[in-house]
């Protein structure tokens, strides 16, 4: 298996179109958010519409919850750089409108449109206009009827029953273009609710963990859930839904499919030591520094922050540049070469140039590049980790002294 290649088999889905973008299927798992923006005002929805896809979101969704928000959609469609989704929560001529604006696919959430007319009115204007429709079941607003059935509570059945009557309503119409989801803000409900539902359909299924919360926790419930199930092979498109702007939510989402090795890495994936005793640096403001400084440049290496040369560049060795920290110097390396040395305060400058000039030429140039540095790097880092091997002492933890000690006290 290749370094930072997926090894889970996926579960065969059919596919569907958003837009121009494929859903399902053997397409690559796609990466959603939602604007928070009020839908009216075009062109602040257009902004972060722009921004989320430069954050590397392949579908946005868009609120369509009054007649002036459908206008509004009609007006952002065409401008968009990538498919739109309105979401229509209870008011089924919402999603009659955004239809008429021209919208990729549709959002319908089971428990709030209940009536079987306007859920098979929808199916049917979605079907003429070759729109797909999201089935978007939500834990905490089931249908009140499946919830009395399933003993009160939200329970994994319950919400693929949801998801199976609606698909029901739109059999009846001859409607298929259909995704699923089958949210919770519960990691454990949500995992088994997915599990189940790629059991009983083959539609793709867009994967989230609802009303996340704030970073950190709702960045790690999202990852639990979504993580786990992509783990399983079960997901077509993801969602982070966190409270948090939207552009991280695109950039989470972006970050874990690279980090499961589902999709090609975009932007730099920046790895740095957690720092210790031995930093020769305040890592933590480096790899900030650095994060800042790459920031949505199209770089797909792999670029590390190291606390400190005596480690750093072995602990990093497969990255494909990184910098490690040693006597107020910044040891450059590449693939684990040391190919030139610098000041500690261009760390991050060197970094940016040094991944530009390899994202542009490649590690063979890099390497001859470095032809009448690297001897002098390789010499000067082995001073310093030398130098600092014996500061700190080889044994940072004195352990032959902690031992005498712990024999005394016996
Ligand atoms: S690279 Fe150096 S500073 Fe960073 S964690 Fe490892 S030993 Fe500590």
């Amino acid at each position: 298996m290749e370094l930072g290649q997926s090894s889970y088999p996926r579960r065969k889905t059919r596919q569907i179109m958003v837009g121009d973008v494929p859903v399902g299927g053997d397409a690559p798992i796609t990466v959603q958010s939602m604007t928070i923006t009020k839908t009216a005002d075009v062109d602040g929805t257009l902004q972060q519409i722009y921004d989320l896809a430069m954050a590397g979101c392949d579908i946005v969704r868009c609120t369509c919850n009054e007649i002036e928000a459908a206008e509004g959609l009609a007006r952002i469609v065409p401008r968009s750089p990538v498919p739109i989704v309105a979401d229509i929560h209870h008011n089924h001529r919402m999603a009659l409108a955004a239809l008429e604006a021209g919208v990729h696919c549709l959002r319908l959430n089971p428990g709030n449109i209940r009536k079987p007319e306007h859920i098979k009115l929808v199916a049917q204007v979605a079907k003429d206009r070759g729109v797909p429709i999201r089935i978007g079941v939500n834990g905490g607003s089931l249908h009140p009827d499946l919830y009395k059935r399933h003993g009160g509570k939200v329970t994994p059945e319950a919400m693929v029953e949801s998801a199976q009557m609606e698909l029901a309503y739109f059999d009846e119409v001859g409607f298929e273009d259909v995704k699923i989801s089958v949210k919770a803000s519960s990691v454990p409900l949500m995992i088994e609710a997915y599990r189940q539902l790629s059991d009983a359909v083959d539609h793709p299924l867009h994967l989230g963990v609802t009303e996340a919360g704030p970073m950190p926790g709702g960045l790690i419930k999202a990852t639990a859930g979504i993580a786990t199930l992509l783990a399983e092979g079960i997901g077509d498109t993801i969602r982070y839904s966190l409270t948090a702007d939207p552009v991280e939510e695109a950039r989470a989402g972006r970050a874990l499919l690279e980090a499961m090795g589902l999709r090609e890495r975009k932007n730099v994936d920046l790895i740095a030591c957690p720092s210790c005793g031995r930093a020769e640096i305040d890592v933590i403001e480096v790899a900030r520094q650095a994060q800042e400084a790459f920031g949505e440049r199209e770089i797909p290496l792999q670029v590390a922050v190291m606390g400190c040369v005596v480690n750093g560049p072995g602990e990093a060795r497969d990255a494909d540049l990184g910098i490690a920290a040693g006597n107020k110097k910044g040891h450059l390396f590449v693939r684990g070469q040391n190919v030139a040395v610098v000041p500690e305060d261009q760390m991050v400058d060197a970094l940016v140039e040094w991944a530009t000039f390899i994202n542009d030429h490649g590690l063979d140039a890099a390497f001859e590049r470095a032809r009448s540095t690297r001897e002098q790097a390789r010499r000067e880092a082995e001073r310093d980790r030398a130098a600092l091997a014996g500061a700190h002492g080889d044994d940072v933890n004195r352990s032959e002294q902690r031992v005498e000690l712990i024999r005394k006290m016996g």
